[in-house]
Parts: structure tokens; sequence; C-alpha cells
């Protein structure tokens, strides 16, 4: 039986509606920017595999050090063990985050680092005073991950209308998105942050924390918000002394053109939640890192404030090594100059295609390596057709919606991406 017939038999697929969705494209390697199907067509990986992967596909440098790391320790428990490459990784992150942000607990995905912030934000009140503060505070549009905390703060994204019964009590502020010759930027920023006055004024007494994507919410639509604004948000949640959850399982390791979001913010949170990226997307691994602060307040006799969080394969060593690797990787002058190459393919790029398909896209975006837009089309099959029509052009762009979005890997070149620009510019035309 060939392998689509095995995998129509077996598999559940994420995020998959299984009774209308083409079948999958059985992929048989990854080299560089490009992934090989069974037939040995080559596919540009323009999202990075769902935002994962940095470096390329199957690096040779990441590959080796698994290997090596395999053969050395593959897994301990995380509760009553440690080892060199947990530590190595936290040291080596520890150079590039802010300094306050220097307690490190690991996971291994985005929804977990943000429940493991989730629940560090709600305990350190209950350790601390003894209150319960209910309540999180997100963004209208935020995306957050599909575990139960994460979902109560991603509620506006629709995705979750069987489940909304069992969320825990969440209050969303308007998300002031803006693309480039937005007009309107300056009242929608006021308009979010009278919104979120109002709340903190009301409810700061029981907020546990408020949780945001920085500069970038990326599951909603690549929808960008501008540093000062972020910048607005942290200074007056610190006034209403709430704390601060930074969501940057997607922005973090590049892409936003710094290492991370929050470098561009001009203000720290209390936390800051890492995945995706950070093993160039070899591993699962995730971080939640917090201040010295936080931590303090689950330091106690009183074994009811320890956080009891944990998951079987935390802080794996395979992965970690694949973390360290990849970061020493993102850290080469090398790399450096990719991503802004990247940049400035989307600077020419983007223009090129306002310029030569006029009202067919609008709302043009680009941050750091990320670039999208909306295709203006009434067509409702608009989403599958895109997709469809970019797989055959050799493209993994996989729109959101009516949003065409690239996050390419750091290993594509401007050239690569200049082809693309004039791909997608045909297939937009044809449409
Ligand atoms: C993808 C994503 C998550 C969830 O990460 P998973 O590893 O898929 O659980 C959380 N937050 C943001 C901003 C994300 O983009």
């Amino acid at each position: 039986m060939n392998l689509s017939t095995l995998n129509k038999q077996l598999i559940w697929h994420p995020f998959t509606q299984e009774k209308t969705a083409p079948f999958p494209i059985p992929i048989k390697k990854g080299s560089g920017s490009y992934l090989y199907d069974e037939a040995g067509k080559a596919y540009l990986d323009l999202i990075s595999s769902w935002w994962v992967n940095l470096h390329g596909h199957s690096h040779p440098e990441i590959a080796h050090s698994i290997a090596q790391q395999a053969l050395e320790l593959e897994h301990v428990m995380f509760a009553g063990f440690t080892h060199e490459p947990a530590i190595t990784l936290c040291e080596n992150l520890q150079t590039i985050l802010p300094p306050s942000l220097n307690k490190f607990f690991f996971s291994d995905n985005g929804s977990t680092a943000v429940e493991v912030a989730l629940k560090m934000a709600y305990q350190y009140a209950y350790n601390k005073t003894g209150t319960k503060k209910n309540l999180f505070i997100g963004f209208e549009g935020g995306y957050h991950g599909d575990t139960f905390g994460a979902m109560s703060l991603g509620k506006t994204s629709g995705f979750y209308a069987p489940f909304e019964d069992l969320f825990f009590k969440a209050m969303h502020v308007p998300y002031p998105s803006t693309w480039n010759h937005d007009t309107d930027i300056e009242s929608k920023e006021s308009n979010a942050l009278n919104k979120l006055k109002n709340i903190l004024e009301t409810h700061s007494n029981h907020i546990a924390a408020i949780i945001l994507e920085p500069l970038v919410q990326g599951a909603s639509g690549m929808r960008l918000s501008r540093p000062s604004f972020v910048q607005k948000v942290v200074q007056l949640a610190r006034t209403y002394e709430v704390l601060v959850i930074f969501d940057e399982v997607m922005t973090g390791f590049g892409r936003t053109g710094t290492y991370f979001a929050t470098d561009q913010i001009g203000a720290t949170p209390d936390f800051i939640c890492l995945s995706k990226g950070i093993t160039g997307g070899f591993l699962p691994l995730a971080l939640t890192v917090t201040t010295a602060n936080i931590h303090e307040a689950f330091l106690s006799h009183d074994i009811k404030k320890t956080l009891f969080h944990g998951h079987s394969y935390t802080a794996n060593p395979i992965a970690c090594k694949a973390a360290i690797t990849s970061l020493k990787l993102l850290q080469d002058k090398p790399t450096h100059t990719s991503i802004q190459n990247i940049h400035q393919a989307h600077q020419k790029g983007i223009p090129y295609l306002e310029e030569t398909l006029k009202e067919k896209i609008s709302h043009t975006r680009i941050q750091g390596t990320i670039a999208a837009f909306e295709v203006n089309s009434h067509n409702e099959n608009l989403n599958a057709l895109l997709k469809a029509a970019f797989l055959k052009e050799g493209l993994l762009i996989r729109p959101i919606g009516s949003t065409v979005y690239l996050i390419p890997p750091y290993s594509t070149t401007a050239q690569e991406l200049e082809k693309t620009y004039e791909k997608i510019q045909q297939i937009l035309i044809a449409l």
C-alpha cells in the first residue's frame, strides 16, 4: 500500500478538516530551505515548517551535535537531576535575554511554556499574599496554544467554540493591528490603551497577568503592532502592578529582526515564553523565563508554595544540545547578514507586488524576516485555491484565511525570495 493510503487509514492530522482536506504530501527529505517529496519534487519552505526552522532543514551541524548527545546521555528526569546541556543552554541564552529574566523553567512546546507562565503568575499572588487573582487579560486575535489555559487567553481566535464553557476567566483588549500606509494607527492604539486602562482600573486587584505576542500576532495572520504601543501596555500594567507575559514562541530567535521582539520594546516583561525556533526546528523544547522576584515567592518550607508542574521530557538533553548548536549558529555573523538580506528582499518584493497587483492585495506589512499582505477576493475557496497553487509551483506557503505571509528560514537567499515574489505575482494574476 502506498504511503498516502496508509496515512489516510491511520493518522488524524492537526488543524485539519479530514473530510475535505487534500491528502497530505509525504515528505522524504529536507535540505537547506527545501523539502522534497517522494517523487523528488522540491518545495521551497517559506514558512519554516510552522515557524520552527531557523537555519534550514537537516542542518548538518545541529544533526551531528544531536547524534553525539544521544550517544552520551539521551535523557534523565529533571527533578533531582540536572545536566550540562540544560545549564549551558540557559547560560548562553542569558547573554542575549534581558538581564532581569534569569530563571529558566523548561517544558516542551509553546502551549506548555504559556501554561507554565500563567500558573506561575497565578500562584505568585497566592504565595505572596494568599489572594486568588482569577482573571487574565489577553488581546483580541492573540494566540497562545491549544491547551486549556492558552485557549482561554486565545479565545478570540475563533478556533475554540466547542470548549468555551470550560475556559477560565479572561478579558480581551482590542489589538491595534497596523500595516504600511496605515493612517488610523494613533486612534486604534489610544482606543486599545483606554480600554486596557479601564479594565486595569476596575479589576487590577484580581488580575493575575496580562499576556501578549510582542510586535507580531502570528496565528491570527501576522498582525503587527508598534513597539511604542507594546511599551505603553507594559507601562500601564506596571502602574497597576499587574504581571506581564510576553509570548515570544513565534517572534523569538531573530524573526522580527532582533534576537527577541522584546529587544525593540524598551520595556521588560516578568515572563517570556520561548519555543518553536529554540532548537532550530529539530526537536520539541520550550522555556518559560522569569525573574528572581517571581522565583523567590516559591521558596518556602511550606510545601504548598512549590510549583507542582513538570513534563516527562522536561529539559531533554538532546533537545537542549540542538538548542545550543542552533543558538551558536544564530549568533554567527553570516546569520545576521542573512536576516538582513531576507528583510531587504521583503522590502523590494512587497512594493513590487503592490505596483503590479494594485487593488488585488492590501494591508502589506513587514517586520524583520516576516512579510504579509491580504488578498482581496470574494472567492469562498480562496484559501484552499492559494495553498494548492503555491504548492503546484513548488512553494510551501500556507495562507491564513486571505492572509499570505512569508517567514522563511535564514538559509533562504535574496534570489530565492525574488523568484518567490515573481511566482506569487503570477499566481495572483492568474487567480
Ligand atoms: C505556536 C504558538 C504557540 C503554541 O506553541 P505549540 O508548540 O504549537 O504548542 C503559542 N504561542 C504562540 C505565539 C505561537 O505562535
